[in-house]
């Protein structure tokens, strides 16, 4: 079996392989990159394993960064570019469920391939196109089946971030998960309570965003997964009435946390603090929640509170929510507001200064008051009109 390297992606990387297979060692494109290409999908970060151990990689290449070379990840630098290259390794302990105790680096690609998670990332191409499949990955391609490689159990236990690894990529690639795998799953779903936050948090945003979201949350609640997550417990219907939506894909994570804020009535910073996200991100779904409760006829103050980057957030939520009905569209009224940001108004607590008022909290109040009115479109937004308005 050859697979198809033309993509530039795969082509700048060759001459990187050729080089370390010069020097004696075995080079092999691996991971997601593989997979996405034999489905016809651009490459994205190009993974390269190596029988070489980091620092005959060092040897080899004149500029390397140590990426995650306690992993064996050594980055090498040509042309400007970054390349990731793993040296072939082993896991061993994984006594709790995550990670494992000990990376072992390895001469042999079948050790390598054997630790990896599904049989569709489990391939393995040369540079020559030449594909190495020992796990029966390529009919699982074919067939568009998620199959743990080797004993689902045994996988599961090793490291439980695997199942939401599942789910995800369920949904982002569109395969179903093979019954064995999926059972185990089910039998195993407690063991995700032993997962960092942020891992779980990755994989579930990742589910959200691809294209067969519905069948992955459909199986993140069947498998009872989502029990063992943050704050979603009891919250199965909430889920459900997720799962149930129009199946528009959601490119913004912050349109998937608003959703599901609002669907199973969590506050937002409490929802995006159990989760672990950004604040930023907690910020403006927490904007995007409180306008979603006022569409379909948010008042102007509403929008502008929103802010430009959670009125369309907000829009697309409630659109989903609300696929049979029509609504003036939310971003065109933010656009048409008088202004967008407190820094627009035609006077600021400078001028009032000068005017003869003295600074304090009546000041703030006032210029707030003229903020709002500014805003609803009873006040016009010039300093004429402004001053008069504060001096009353
Ligand atoms: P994508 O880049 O689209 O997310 P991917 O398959 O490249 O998909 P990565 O998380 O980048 O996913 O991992 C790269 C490869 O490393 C995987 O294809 C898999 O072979 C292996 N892998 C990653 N995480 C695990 C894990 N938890 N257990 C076993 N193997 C894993
Ligand atoms: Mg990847």
């Amino acid at each position: 079996m050859q697979i198809d390297l033309t993509h530039p992606e795969f082509q700048a990387a060759i001459p990187l392989m050729q080089r370390i297979e010069a020097a004696g060692y075995e080079a092999y494109f691996v991971g997601g990159a593989v997979r996405d290409a034999m489905l016809g999908l651009p490459p994205h970060d190009v993974d390269i394993a190596s029988s070489a151990y980091p620092a005959e990689i060092k040897q080899i290449f004149p500029k390397t960064v140590d990426t995650g070379i306690q992993h064996g990840t050594v980055m090498v630098l040509s042309h400007g570019k970054g390349y990731e290259v793993t040296t072939f390794r082993t896991e061993s302990g994984y006594q709790d469920f995550r990670r494992p105790d000990h990376v072992t680096f390895v001469r042999s690609l079948e050790e390598d391939l054997r630790r990896r998670d599904f049989t569709v990332n489990a391939l393995a191409v040369r540079h020559d196109g030449t594909v190495v499949d020992l796990f029966d990955g390529l009919t699982d391609l074919h067939d568009h089946v998620l199959r743990a490689v080797g004993n689902p159990h045994e996988r599961f236990h090793e490291d439980a971030l695997r199942m939401m690894r599942a789910v995800r990529f369920q949904s982002q690639l569109g395969f179903a998960i093979e019954p064995a795998t999926l059972a185990a799953i089910t039998d195993n779903a407690p063991l995700l309570a032993h997962v960092s936050v942020e891992r779980i948090a990755s994989e579930f945003t990742r589910l959200m965003l691809g294209l067969d979201r519905q069948a992955g949350l459909t199986n993140f609640i069947a498998t009872g997964l989502f029990a063992h997550t943050p704050l979603l417990a009891d919250q199965r219907r909430g889920l459900e009435q997720l799962a149930a939506l129009p199946t528009t894909p959601l490119v913004d994570p912050a349109v998937a946390w608003t959703l599901i804020a609002h669907l199973l009535q969590l506050p937002v910073r409490r929802l995006m603090k159990a989760w672990k996200q950004a604040n930023a991100l907690a910020d403006q779904v927490a904007r995007a929640a409180d306008l979603l409760a006022a569409l379909p006829n948010p008042t102007p103050w509403q929008l502008y509170a929103a802010g430009a980057d959670a009125v369309p957030v907000a829009a697309t939520a409630w659109a989903m929510l609300n696929p049979a009905e029509t609504a003036e569209s939310p971003t065109q009224a933010y656009a048409a507001l008088p202004i967008h940001a407190k820094d627009e108004l035609a006077v600021t607590g400078a001028d009032l200064m000068a005017a003869g008022f003295t600074p304090g909290p009546r000041l703030g109040r006032v210029l707030h008051a003229l903020e709002q009115a500014v805003v609803a479109g009873e006040l016009a937004n010039t300093s004429e009109a402004l001053m008069t308005a504060a001096q009353k």
